[in-house]
């Protein structure tokens, strides 16, 4: 198993393992699944790192057992042909010279059955800048180093020393793409700058302010009148929507074609998803980038030329899987799917059952294809309001739209109920009860 997120926890937890089941090697450099929609609200300090991340070994216990081993390491190449992954050990701190382990940090690990589920790394569509100056909001390292800029910038904006422009840019908080991700942040901390920073830092309250640059519509996968209030809620918040496509990050602003240019003391970059060279480096089949994967969730080999000079479609791995945001069916009757968390775990749940279906070398390489349930889609910017469209995935489909507190209300309970573990959603409880009752903390470390 490649990777601990929403695709790979689902097939930790599924899996038969031991007891005449599955042998089962999971291969991450992080060892715990982050529930990702609750991320936003970890960056202000709403939610405790630990309320919004499930260990592994937790989601499959049978992972203490001495036969199944979590390793704390990057997958580096697939080898389908021979059956093997190479793998790196990623932990700091650990001594990799060849006095203190045998043959490095490296290592072979063979497999009967393979599933990748590595997940997607933060777009930057080639912008210069984006990679040195801009924080990606995908894990929970991310989310606290956006949180530990922010309070920083905070403390900073105090210095005697500084003009009040350079306090002004400290405190000002771009954020680019008006996904989901975005508007959500951009709720948050509209939250923490009235409820938190007001209350505790009135002089760095005032200059405090939140940017959204957007070069299409906010919350585009959204129908059109949960957009405009998206976009008017967040205005009324006194929230900077700019139209915008921006050519340029530089150290301390973000440069847009238009020739005009945003300060920032903080940047987050959320524009959607791109490959991870660990992904771009496999010898299969690719599609935009991902994964091309079969209806049952199989890769292909890469396609080769033929002796006329056509191209000759690769080799089905029947025994390699690809899921969630790494991987795309390009023929999928439901369209290619986006990357959600719903996808990877309803996939993780498929690959599970196949597997379990099968057993040893008896297994049967077909079966009834993956088909996705789109359960809805929601978005919560806190008290500058939510929304919520339940119904199918396309446009054309139609939707019972909510907004507001009915949103708000269906988004807490929707993600209190699907967090992993009892620990997980009492500390979400917990953590929201007091944060509403005694603010949230804003020490810095
Ligand atoms: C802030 C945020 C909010 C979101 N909100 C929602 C939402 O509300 N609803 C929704 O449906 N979706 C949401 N998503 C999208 C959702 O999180 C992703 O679609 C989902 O995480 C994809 O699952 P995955 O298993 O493919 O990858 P991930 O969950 O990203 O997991 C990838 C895993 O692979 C590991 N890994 C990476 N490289 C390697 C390697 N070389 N070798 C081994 N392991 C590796 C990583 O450490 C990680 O454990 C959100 C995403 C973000 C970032």
């Amino acid at each position: 198993m490649l990777g601990t997120g929403w695709g790979a926890a689902r097939v930790c937890r599924d899996l038969r393992v031991g007891g005449g089941g599955f042998g089962l090697d999971v291969v991450s450099p992080r060892n715990h699944m982050v529930f990702t929609p609750l991320l936003p609200q970890s960056v202000t300090g709403t939610l405790d790192p630990h309320a919004v991340t499930v260990p592994i070994r937790e989601v499959q216990p049978r992972l203490r057992d001495p036969s199944n081993h979590y390793y704390t390491a990057s997958a580096l190449e697939v080898r389908p042909e021979e059956r093997r992954v190479l793998c790196q050990g990623t932990a700091e701190g650990v001594g990799w010279s060849s006095t203190s382990c045998r043959g490095g940090n490296k290592f072979w690990l063979e497999y009967d059955r393979l599933v990748i589920a590595t997940g997607a790394a933060g777009a930057t569509f080639g912008v210069p800048g984006v990679e040195n100056h801009a924080h990606f909001l995908r894990d929970m390292r991310d989310g606290q180093a956006i949180r530990r800029r922010l309070l920083q910038n905070i403390e900073a904006s105090t210095l005697p020393t500084l003009t009040q422009e350079e306090r002004r840019r400290l405190l000002s908080v771009v954020i680019v793409g008006g996904g989901p991700t975005g508007v959500e942040l951009a709720g948050e901390l509209v939250d923490f700058a009235v409820q938190d920073v007001k209350r505790l830092c009135l002089e760095a309250s005032s200059l405090f302010s939140v940017t959204l640059v957007e070069a299409q519509q906010l919350v585009g996968g959204f129908d059109e009148s949960l957009r405009r209030y998206v976009e008017r809620s967040l205005m009324q918040s006194h929230v900077g929507v700019l139209k915008g496509v921006v050519k340029e990050v530089r150290e301390n602003c973000v440069l847009l074609t238009d020739g005009s240019e945003v300060p920032y003391g903080t940047l987050v970059w959320s524009t959607g998803v791109g490959p991870t060279p660990f992904i771009s480096g496999l010898p299969c089949e690719k599609h935009r980038g991902r994964l091309a994967v079969d209806g049952h969730l199989n890769v292909r080999g890469s396609p080769s030329k033929g002796k006329d000079g056509l191209e000759v479609p690769g080799e089905v791995y029947n025994d390699v899987f690809a899921i969630g945001d790494c991987a795309v069916d390009p023929n999928c009757a439901q369209g290619p799917l986006p990357p959600l968390a719903q996808v990877a775990e309803q996939q993780g749940a498929y690959v599970a059952a196949r597997l379990n279906a099968s057993s040893g070398s008896h297994y049967n390489a077909k079966g009834r294809e993956f088909v996705y349930k789109h359960l809805g889609s929601m978005a919560s910017m806190g008290s500058v309001g939510s929304v919520a469209s339940l119904g199918g995935l396309k446009a054309s489909e139609s939707h019972w739209n909510l907004r507001g507190l009915t949103a708000w209300f269906m988004w807490r309970s929707a993600y209190v109920t699907r967090l992993g573990a009892w620990r997980n959603r009492l500390s979400a409880a917990l953590n929201w009860c007091t944060a509403s009752l005694f603010g949230r903390n804003l020490s810095r470390w």
